[in-house]
Parts: C-alpha cells; sequence; structure tokens
C-alpha cells in the first residue's frame, strides 16, 4: 500500500510501505477513508533532521474495518470507524479515569512498528479500546466533522474543560488554527458568555465567528493585550484557551487573563521554561492543560456532529489526494490552507 512518510525538514514522501497485517489478537486492519494533516505534524516538518529511512507520520484518521484480531470484540469488518491521535486499551487505570493519553498500554501512531494515519490503511493496536463506531456509512457527508473527533475538535474540547469555561464565564482564545477555532466551538458548546478570538488571518477569524468568537483581536503581543484589557474592563477573562504553543502566546495568555483565572494550553509547546511569576501568583492564576485524551470525550462530542449541531470538520479547507500529500504539508505550512483533508 502507499503511505506518507517524514525524511526530514519539508521532506514529506508517499511511497510504498508493507500491507499492515494483524499481529496481535488485540489488533485490528483498518482501511482509511479520510486523514488530514495536523498542525503539531508542521513541527518536524519544520525542523526534523535528515535521515536516510523516513518515519510513518499522521495520526488522525476514520475508515472502515477490514479485518479484526481473535481479542476484538464489538467491531466487525465493515464498521466505519474513528481513532483518536493516540491508542489505547481504555481499561486501564488512566484509561478508566479518562486519561487515554497516559494507557498503560497505549503508544503512539507513527512509533517504530506502527502505522502512521497519512496512508491507504493502518493497523490499530488495542483496537477494541482505541476505534470508536460511527453510525454513519462510507459515503456521508459528515465525514470531515467525524475526522475532527481525531484530535482538533476534543482537543479545543479539552483546553476549554480544563479552562473551567461554562455558563457565564468569558474566555480568550489565543490561535486562529484549526485547535484555536475548535476550541472557540467547544466555548461556545460549554455555554462561555463571551469568547474573544485572538488571530490576525481575516479568512480564520471569520470562521471563528461563525463558531461563536463574540469579539476578534488581531493585535499581538502588549497591543493585543491591550485591546483584551479594553473589551472586559481591563479585567482580562475568566478562562483563556491557549492553542499555538509557542512562548509568546503562553505570556500573551497571562497578560489576559483575570484574578483567579485559568490558562489552559493545548498547542504542543515549543519551550521549555513558564514564566510564572509573583504577580501571577498574587493573582491566583491556574495554568493547566496538555496533551488533549481524545478518546474520553469521542462519545460525548458525537452526537452534536451527528445532529448538525456543530460542524467542526469547516476547518478543512483543502483536500488532496494522497500522492498529493506533500503540497499539502507545503500548503499548511505556508499558511495557505488551514487544515488540509487527505482522502486515499
Ligand atoms: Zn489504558
Amino acid at each position: 500500500m502507499r503511505a506518507t512518510l517524514i525524511y526530514g525538514a519539508g521532506d514529506v514522501r508517499v511511497e510504498d510501505v508493507p500491507d499492515p497485517r494483524l499481529h496481535e489478537p488485540t489488533d485490528a486492519v483498518v482501511r482509511v477513508l479520510r486523514s488530514c494533516v495536523c498542525g503539531s505534524d508542521l513541527w518536524p516538518y519544520g525542523a526534523k533532521k535528515d535521515a536516510t529511512e523516513g518515519d510513518r507520520i499522521g495520526h488522525e484518521f476514520l475508515g472502515v474495518v477490514e479485518e479484526v484480531g481473535s481479542e476484538v470484540s464489538g467491531l466487525v469488518g465493515g464498521d466505519v470507524v474513528v481513532a483518536p491521535f493516540v491508542w489505547a486499551d481504555n481499561t486501564c487505570d488512566f484509561c478508566t479515569e479518562g486519561l487515554q493519553t497516559s494507557c498503560r498500554h497505549g503508544g503512539q501512531w507513527g512509533a517504530p512498528g506502527v502505522d502512521g494515519g497519512q496512508g491507504e490503511a493502518v493497523r490499530v493496536p488495542q483496537a477494541q479500546g482505541t476505534l470508536v463506531k460511527l453510525p454513519v456509512g462510507e459515503d456521508s457527508t459528515l465525514l470531515p466533522s467525524l475526522l475532527t473527533l481525531s484530535d482538533v475538535f476534543p482537543t479545543g474540547h479539552h483546553c476549554a474543560v480544563t479552562a473551567r469555561v461554562g455558563p457565564r464565564t468569558t474566555v480568550t482564545v489565543i490561535g486562529d488554527g484549526a485547535v484555536g477555532l475548535s476550541a472557540v466551538l467547544a466555548a461556545k458548546r460549554l455555554g462561555a458568555e463571551r469568547i474573544i478570538l485572538m488571530g490576525r488571518h481575516t479568512d480564520r477569524t471569520d470562521l471563528g465567528r461563525e463558531f461563536g468568537a463574540t469579539d476578534v483581536v488581531a493585535e499581538r503581543g502588549a497591543e493585543g493585550v491591550e485591546k483584551v484589557g479594553e473589551l472586559t474592563g481591563g479585567d482580562g477573562t475568566h478562562a483563556v484557551l491557549e492553542c499555538v504553543g509557542l512562548k509568546p502566546a503562553l505570556e500573551t495568555a497571562f497578560g489576559v487573563v483575570r484574578a483567579g483565572g485559568v490558562v489552559s494550553r493545548v498547542g504542543a509547546p515549543q519551550y521549555s521554561d513558564v514564566p510564572m511569576d509573583g504577580g501571577l501568583f498574587m493573582r491566583n492564576i491556574t495554568l493547566t492543560g496538555g496533551v488533549a485524551p481524545a478518546r474520553a470525550y469521542i462519545e460525548e462530542l458525537l452526537p452534536d456532529i451527528l445532529d448538525g449541531r456543530v460542524e467542526p470538520g469547516r476547518v478543512f479547507d483543502r483536500t488532496v489526494g494522497l500522492d498529493e500529500v506533500p503540497d499539502g504539508y507545503r500548503a499548511m505550512a505556508d499558511r495557505k490552507a488551514l487544515k488540509v483533508l487527505i482522502r486515499p
């Protein structure tokens, strides 16, 4: 079969790889219907050291079950399923606490010996715990929105939940990428009263408004902080959802959070030191967030997609075939595409 491999910065190739087969009785093989490129794929795409052998890549996909191992129950060939961006048994102590990203028997897509999602098919470890059956057909128009259950929609939701977003909360979302826009949608869904979206790409912030943003702030840094201050009587917002992963974004977050408020970060941090000074201590600011246990939220978010109450799939603004995946990476890296859908 064909699958995507990354060899180094700016070097993504689609090549022939061995067809996936069942290795463990807990495996399934899934034929991929839709996959996509993640903002976090752009970090290795921007910085990975050149290698002679490529690594499989892609961690968001949905598809059709082709085969299941002898210990997999509840799934049969022909089921349409979505996979969260890490695989997990969904039964260990961490999984039952809703932290499938720390599963004792789980792991990452594209790790050595594990398939990536940007290919024609995937061997799914811990299939029973990992895969969630979707009550739709292979040709459903909901596939793009359902695919966001792999990562961006639950990640935005995790950000909002950990930041304690609910009715009567005011929210600032930092970042107008797919996760930031998903965080707007999630905050709206949880009843946030006011949602200020910080982003400077008008086409993206326009979608953010449709997802529920009440205000858009295009300014960044100190100017952006000042602007949010003006909108909130100088207080800032109860919750700040940091969906970028760069230190300036975190500094902005601390600048716009209201006393007693929460900053949640779900952008994969590209920094190691967190500037939590005495001022934040005196204002009782909480810093939370982290990698989203997408699997924990899929059942909760799925009905809203099936009913059409939310359309998180609108973050996809370009669709490519498998052979055009390198173009898709380039378009996202050059900010010419918000999020690229792959149709193998
Ligand atoms: Zn587990």
